[in-house]
């Protein structure tokens, strides 16, 4: 275990506040990624975790070790996520990427399948592939050898945890559970102060909330949640199979959902099986078999014979967004801001880019020397993300809607779109620079 990873255990009740220029609560991807720029900015960061730091995963009982092995071990938890060039090099360049490079597996093509008509449904029987669209799109066209990495989530949130326990400029308090949080307080105007359950208090000026769909800072802020329920929810879980999958993802494109396959590192992809709410019921009650056989025929075969690695797990879909990003000494960021339908693989892309723009905001106030918790410098920060939050949040919505829907019309217009997309080089080019590697500074 790292040095520092026991600082929870050390800040009993009886000891001191702790004085800190940031409070991060939610140490998921962005909330450590935030914490980990701005503690390399020069600030004093104290991040606040709900759930225990991990215990180091072991391998199965008399399991040979090597390579292979160590990469099943890490993939037990089953989540992955598909990262876009522009966040892994935000994660790179804090040392992160380093660490899980031998997990992540490169993601070079993205292959689209519309076979809404597969198998025969006509009267007389006859077989309709013949209006199956399968286009793919190549990285390369684009200019780079991938659109970005498919990455076991656990493992990158584990390395993360390691790097920030080891940070002086960090104090990480996991296991932590918060009571209450004033943001305005008379006796210090100037700094947010909460008090965790345990009896410890944290004071800083701008307290970051990045816990989450339901998130607590979110609601001590009094920031309303405006949230919608799709009927709909995903089924994820890992695969191994007998084919190659050449780095390319394929998304079979159903009237119900899409079913996409994301590339892992060797014979093995990630599942996100999207679909309606009542079949996911259904599918997930299915015996373990019978549910690899469903997934075995929805693959057309591509990936050869698959077997389930993990438990399938199921995911209610929800479409949110926080009614505003900031109040006093308050700013949230990722879910706590914003939840998108994972069709597109966009939500911790997006997230990060709020990381991005709050980190940069942060850092200028506080080179300037002003309040970096002041309604003036969190202003600025809701500025910057208004464009791209309303963008994807609009069009991820519109993209779910537009896939999962057995809407005749719809899917007519879907298949065109498709048809006209690949058959026009540049709209091609710019959808693929823009949905699938926006590195745009907003965009
Ligand atoms: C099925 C599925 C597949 C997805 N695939 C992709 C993909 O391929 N690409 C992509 O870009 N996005 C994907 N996403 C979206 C992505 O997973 C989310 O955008 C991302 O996880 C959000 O990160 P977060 O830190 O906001 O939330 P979380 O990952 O939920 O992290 C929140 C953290 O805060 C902690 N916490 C919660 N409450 C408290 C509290 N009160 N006090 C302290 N700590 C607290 C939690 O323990 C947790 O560590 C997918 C989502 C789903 C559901």
């Amino acid at each position: 275990m790292p040095k520092a990873a026991n600082k929870a255990d050390k800040n009993d009740a009886k000891t001191a506040p702790i004085k800190s220029d940031v409070i991060i609560v939610g140490a998921g991807v962005p909330g450590a990624l935030c914490a980990l720029i701005l503690a390399q900015d020069g600030l004093k960061i104290t991040v606040i975790e709900a759930a225990p730091y991990p215990e180091p995963q072991t391998p199965k009982k008399g399991a040979r070790r090597d390579a292979e092995d160590d990469l099943t071990t890490a993939l037990q938890s089953g989540r992955t996520v598909a990262l876009m060039e522009r966040a892994c090099d935000s994660l790179g360049r804090f040392g992160v990427m380093a660490g899980v490079s031998a997990l992540a597996a490169p993601l070079r093509s993205l292959r689209i399948i519309d076979d809404s008509y597969w198998p025969a449904t006509d009267a007389a029987g006859a077989g309709r592939k013949s209006s199956t669209i399968d286009e793919i799109f190549h990285a390369h066209e684009i200019g780079q050898e991938q659109f970005g990495y498919n990455i076991p989530l656990d493992p990158l949130r584990r390395h993360m945890l390691d790097l920030l326990a080891e940070h002086d400029a960090v104090t990480l308090l996991c296991g932590a559970v918060i009571g209450e949080i004033a943001f305005k307080s008379p006796q210090n105007p100037s700094a947010a102060t909460m008090r965790l359950k345990g009896g410890q208090t944290c004071v800083a000026p701008l307290v970051i909330g990045a816990d989450g769909r339901g998130s607590a800072v979110r609601e001590a802020a009094g920031i309303e949640l405006h949230s919608a329920a799709y009927d709909a929810a995903a089924i994820t879980c890992l695969l191994d199979h007998t084919q190659d999958h050449d780095g390319t993802s394929t998304e079979f494109h159903r009237p119900s959902g899409p079913f996409t396959l994301v590339p892992l590192q060797g014979k093995r992809s990630s599942l996100v099986w999207v679909d309606r709410a009542d079949r996911v019921a259904q599918f997930m009650a299915l015996p373990p078999a019978a549910l690899r056989d469903a997934i075995q025929e929805r693959t057309r075969g591509i990936l050869g014979r698959v077997e389930l690695m993990t438990k399938p797990q199921s995911w209610p879909l929800i479409n949110a967004r926080a009614a505003c990003l900031t109040a006093p000494r308050c700013a949230l960021l990722a879910e706590a801001a914003h939840v998108v339908s994972p069709i597109g693989a966009q939500g911790m892309n997006l997230s990060l880019r709020d990381v991005e723009d709050l980190t940069d905001t942060v850092r200028d106030a506080a080179y300037n020397g002003l309040d970096i918790g002041s309604a003036a410098v969190l202003e600025g920060y809701a500025r910057k993300r208004k464009a791209d939050m309303a963008v994807r949040g609009v069009g991820i919505d519109a993209f779910h809607r537009g896939v999962s829907t057995d809407n005749p019309f719809i899917h007519r217009v879907r298949r065109s779109g498709l048809a006209a997309i690949s058959a026009c080089s540049p709209l091609r080019l710019a959808l693929m620079r823009e949905g699938l590697s926006p590195r745009s500074r907003h965009g």
